[in-house]
């Protein structure tokens, strides 16, 4: 057996995920499609020195190449179920291949996804390319491109956190440093979230590229701009009392995974049960109003923040 049989062998598991008829091991992996439900599908691809650093640990690399797809799924409202993997790496060692295995599986694990089959192979950088397939129901998934003028805008959790974690990765921690850090390296794919917004929220995006960014695709898909009020973002205690440009990272650093979402006035009274029942803050930071673009206002009057310049993984890779 090559290193690269024995690599494909570490992805192997005994226990099936539901709905899979045939796993890995054969040509391809014959999946059961839940009757009346709607697939959907997302990939992603990260490549050492341009989406993380090299040398980045392996168990680092394999969580948030899945997570990064279930955000994808979770900004859909889907529910996830399966995956394949394709992997290139340099020479195959075993032991970074092990690493990366328990990551991909941690995060798998625990949003019960079932790695169906992949594809291995050497090539002078690491690549990982994860496709994810979910189910919604017929007609149900979110879109960004259905949200209509006077849609309240919520964002879930503490945008900004991640790209605080980024900056401080090597610093030893003390707890708001490693509450930050823990939040850009296993950034939590809001799939829960995205469910219950089903038939809730009129539109939603995952924030990968910063909320400004992701807001303004929203946006400019329903041909609409939005309006952002800086009194109302949700930073958490950790990111103010580390940081004095706290806001400018909430608005422009990338790699937070949380969830931005329009809701049509009527249907905005839903979202405090939502967030009951999830323990996830769900804060309403704007509107959808007419124009294009992203307007920022502070206390209701438009305001100029330079949202660019921040620290992102694609910039220090
Ligand atoms: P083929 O040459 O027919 O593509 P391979 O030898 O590449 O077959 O793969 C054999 C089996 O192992 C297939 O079922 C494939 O899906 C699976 N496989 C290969 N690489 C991976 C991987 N990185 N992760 C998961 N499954 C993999
Ligand atoms: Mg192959």
């Amino acid at each position: 057996m090559d290193e690269f049989a024995l690599i494909r062998k570490c992805f192997e598991r005994r226990r099936r995920g539901k709905g899979e008829i045939l796993g890995i091991g054969d040509d391809a992996a014959l999946l059961a499609v839940t009757p009346g439900r709607e697939l959907v599908a997302a990939v992603d691809t990260i490549v050492a020195g341009v989406h993380f650093p090299r040398g980045y640990p392996a168990g680092d690399v394999g969580y948030r190449a899945l997570a990064v797809n279930l955000s994808d799924l979770a900004a859909m409202g889907a529910e996830p179920r399966f995956m394949t993997l394709a992997l290139t790496h340099p020479d195959g060692d075993p032991r970074w291949v092990e690493a990366f295995a328990a990551g991909l599986f941690e995060a798998a694990d625990a949003f019960d996804v079932a790695l169906v089959g992949g594809d291995t192979t050497r090539g002078s950088e690491i690549v990982v390319t994860v496709s994810v397939l979910g189910e919604s129901g017929a007609g149900e998934a979110l879109r960004r491109s259905t949200a209509s003028v006077g849609d309240a805008v919520y964002v879930s959790g503490h945008p900004g956190d991640a790209a605080a974690g980024l900056r401080l990765i090597d610093e030893p921690g003390d707890p708001d440093t490693q509450s930050l850090v823990e939040r850009f390296r296993r950034p939590l794919p809001r799939v829960a979230l995205g469910r219950a917004l089903v038939s809730v929220a009129s539109a939603c995006i995952d924030l990968s590229d910063g909320l400004v960014a992701d807001l303004g695709h929203l946006a400019a898909a329903s041909g609409a701009a939005a309006e952002l009020e800086l009194d109302r973002l949700p930073l958490s205690a950790a990111i103010t009392r580390r940081f004095d440009d706290a806001e400018r990272l909430a608005l422009g650093g990338g790699d937070d995974y949380e969830l931005c979402f329009t809701v049509p006035p009527p249907r905005k009274a839903r979202i405090a049960a939502i967030e009951a029942a999830l323990g996830l803050p769900l804060t309403e930071v704007g509107e959808i109003v007419p124009g294009e673009g992203v307007r920022i206002l502070r206390s209701g009057s438009a305001t100029d923040v330079d949202v660019g310049g921040f620290d992102h993984f694609r910039e220090i890779a």
